[in-house]
């Protein structure tokens, strides 16, 4: 049977021993813009680290998806471009025929380390996608795949989609569009339970349904459930259109969403358990699954260690200790796909 990616987003500091017994094996490593003044021109420092990360992954044995350079970023204040300014401005077409030409390199540079590859991430919101409106953030994904074909014909793209009612507009306009062939797979991520109301069941009725619209393989580029964190007041809930909004989150240092007994290291376990469940049940709809996250976090985007927000996701704590949730992600790995 064909391989199903058991996959982790990890920190460059993770154990990869200890990932290796869990049966991961492939990571997700981000890129940022490898040219600081034009294409071919003198490469940024942080591209050489990015690719010496994938280096140590690759020693470690771990197979490695690649993310394609974040136009910006909005995460905790107003969005910022992250892309060198010769590269024009977002969303000029200047900017991206060069977005293009980048991930062509990126695609040929690290052919034999990255063989996957993620494009952008969560385009549909505004903390990625900045000025980019949807349409043009579908064009962007366009250009990418084609760079990134380019540069490598046998890698596999695709983008990340998360944001349920945005996504159904970037669906029918990827899928509706005779370009599609170049997206080997559709990506999403969504955190049931947590950010989102339901929980492992809700990965089901979305698998079928995606597959349906799409006529694509799905990957799973994020999953995952957060251990620690208590749930908002119905008087704090009315302070947002949407209770399962980060900035909600952050401002009250509570989930809008929990599912079983709340957010603890065994409901995560727990969650984990039956989440792999409905995976394999759906396997023959799924390229693989990448979990959020390895590690807990020191601090959340807003910069505050005690918000919930972004620091205990992982399955081992902070000091490297598995909790519940690694020994059930073990378990149902050597289980499920083994
Ligand atoms: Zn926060």
């Amino acid at each position: 049977m064909e391989e199903f990616l058991i996959g982790m987003s990890a920190g460059p500091q993770a154990d990869a021993e200890l990932m290796r017994q869990a049966g991961v094996r492939w990571v997700r490593q981000g890129f940022p813009f490898p040219f600081a003044d034009r294409v071919g021109g003198q490469m940024t420092e942080t591209y050489l680290k990015a690719k010496e990360a994938v280096r140590r992954w690759r020693a470690e044995g771990f197979r490695v998806m690649g993310i394609s350079p974040l136009p910006g970023f909005g995460g905790g204040g107003a969005w910022r471009s992250r892309a060198p300014a010769w590269m024009g401005e977002i969303p000029s077409d200047e900017f991206f025929e060069a977005y293009r030409a980048t991930c062509a390199f990126l695609a040929s540079d690290l052919a034999d380390d990255v063989s996957l590859w993620q494009i952008c991430n969560e385009l549909y919101s505004r903390v990625f996608a900045g000025p980019l409106s949807l349409p043009r953030a579908c064009e962007l994904v366009f250009e990418a795949a084609a760079g990134l074909k380019e540069g490598n014909p046998s890698c596999l793209v695709g983008t990340n989609m998360g944001g349920i009612n945005q996504a159904y507009y970037m669906l029918g306009r990827l899928y509706g569009d005779a370009r599609r062939e170049m997206l080997d797979y559709c990506g999403v991520d969504q955190y049931f339970g947590t950010w989102r109301g339901g929980g492992p069941e809700t990965w089901d009725g979305l698998i079928e349904e995606w597959s349906e619209i799409t006529g694509s393989r799905l990957l799973i580029n994020e999953w995952g459930y957060a251990s620690e964190g208590g749930l908002l007041t119905e008087e704090e809930r009315r302070q947002s259109w949407n209770p399962g909004d980060f900035y909600v989150c952050c401002r009250f240092h509570k989930f809008g969403h929990a599912w079983g007994a709340g957010h603890t290291p065994e409901v995560q376990a727990e969650y984990i358990r039956e989440t792999f469940k409905v995976f394999h049940r759906r396997r023959d709809k799924l390229l693989g699954c990448f979990f959020y996250r390895w590690e807990d976090q020191e601090k959340c985007w807003c910069g505050r260690s005690d918000c919930p927000g972004e620091t205990r996701w992982g399955i081992v704590d902070l000091s490297g200790r598995p909790k519940p949730g690694y020994y059930a992600f073990q378990e149902a790995v050597a289980q499920y796909f083994g």
